[in-house]
């Protein structure tokens, strides 16, 4: 049987600036995904709709398409409302490791099905993995079981889960189509709709360590996002939040398990704990649940008891001392002031170049490898007093780290003005 469009077709109508039907829509993600539109075809249709966009009816039917692509999660057997979150990534955001047990504690299930790292900003599954014996591949049978006993799994994501998201994502990262804000929207949709979960906050980030550098634009992203929500009647907000200095001190794999451990057990860096109460009160608020306060279920240490069966559930041992770095070098303050900003830009690459991310997605990561923040904006130091720390196996590539970091701080002599942390919140009536 015959293809009933053509992709030429579909490429004009997008690149003369016309709306595509649904039907249209429905037949090219389809195709793409069984090989019968090409890889060089999708990618001048992927470009078409950067330059020209898609309203919000194409973009709720593009997000259907691409879950229509694969399977859906069946969570119906946890027995327990289910919230999720998903953040547009930042550097030395953790915050889905306390948030999910958290939450869980709190009464709800939280499926966390996340990726792993590309680029500047860190993978979950990455950090994860430097817990001696953790494992991120599970079945869907053991999701629901870990959802059912523990309450909080954070796992890869299933290969049946938006296969066309999979395959158009890896190509839009080679073809400078992935800042298309209907594009990005319906790939972050697809796989939070196809998981299955009842509510769901998205931490939409704004800053030189986002992809979404500016206020308006993170704006844009996350009014798309819930307008998608709102489409397929998911209980959807955003909060948009700051993502212009490094959140917490610990930016890597192993050294930000470690600072979400102190999270858990009651301490850890303010703004760390000030985002994960946030959103944990976001997803009880959108799941109906009105239990217990989060921020004394991490004070009691109640959330920690949750982290520790969360990782044990996964093969983990949450007490093993995690990965130490073999070589460790300072950058350090080169008179007395106070920290006017630390980009976040600089500092995710820095971070990346020591080894903690990857270049390409079949490259491994180092787990002990990162910068440890010693000062934050507002923080006063001494000449000769460590600002960050760079740690690595490979004193190879602390040169080029430097480098990324250049210009990355500045000292002086008044605090700096703040802003707060949550900018906005972005919400629709269901
Ligand atoms: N994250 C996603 O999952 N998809 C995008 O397109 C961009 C970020």
């Amino acid at each position: 049987m015959g293809e009933p469009f053509s992709a030429v077709e579909v490429i004009r109508a997008k690149r003369d600036r016309g709306r595509l039907s649904d039907e249209q829509i429905d037949w090219v993600v389809d195709a793409y995904t069984r090989g019968a539109v090409a890889d060089e075809q999708m990618a001048a249709l992927a470009m078409a709709i950067l330059l020209n966009g898609m309203d919000r009816a194409e973009t709720a039917r593009w997000t259907q398409a691409m879950i229509d692509s694969g399977d859906r999660l069946d969570l119906s057997g946890v027995g327990r409302p289910l919230a999720d979150k998903h953040s547009t990534g930042g550097v030395g955001d953790k915050i889905t490791l306390p948030l999910a047990p958290l939450v869980a504690t709190c009464g709800a299930a939280v499926p966390q099905l996340s990726g792993r790292g590309l680029g500047h900003t860190g993978g979950t599954l990455d950090k994860l993995e430097s817990i001696p014996g953790w494992r991120a591949e599970l079945s869907d049978d053991q999701i629901v079981a870990q959802l059912r006993s523990v309450g909080a799994v954070i796992c890869a994501t299933t290969p049946r889960l938006a296969p066309a998201d999979r395959k158009l994502y890896a190509l839009r990262d080679v073809t400078g189509t992935v800042e298309s804000v209907p594009l990005i929207a319906s790939s972050i949709m697809s796989k939070k709709l196809a998981e299955g979960t009842d509510a769901l906050v998205l931490d939409v980030k704004a800053g030189s360590g986002a992809f979404m550098k500016t206020l308006d634009d993170a704006r844009r992203l996350a009014e798309a996002l819930v307008g998608i929500g709102a489409e397929h009647g998911l209980r959807t907000t955003a909060l948009l939040t700051g993502m212009s200095t490094p959140l917490g001190r610990a930016v890597g794999n192993a050294v930000e398990v470690a600072e979400s451990v102190e999270v858990l057990r009651g301490g850890g860096p303010a703004d760390v704990v000030e985002l994960t109460v946030a959103l944990a009160r976001e997803m009880l608020s959108l799941a109906g649940i009105d239990g217990p306060d989060p921020s004394a279920m991490l004070a009691s240490g109640a959330a920690y008891e949750t982290w520790c069966r969360m990782i044990a559930a996964q093969g983990g041992d949450p007490e093993a001392p995690l990965p130490a770095a073999a070589h460790v070098h300072l950058v350090e303050a080169d008179r007395d002031g106070t920290l006017q900003r630390l980009d976040a830009y600089a500092v995710g690459v820095a971070a990346w170049r020591l080894g903690a991310g990857r270049g390409r997605k079949e490259d491994p990561v180092q787990h002990a490898a990162g910068v440890i923040c010693h000062a934050k904006p507002g923080d006063v130091v001494e000449r000769g007093q460590p600002v960050l720390e760079l740690r690595t196996n490979d004193p190879g590539l602390v040169p080029a780290a430097l480098n990324a970091l250049t210009g990355a701080f500045d000292l002086g002599p008044d605090a700096p003005a703040t802003s707060p942390l949550v900018l906005d919140a972005v919400r629709r009536p269901q």
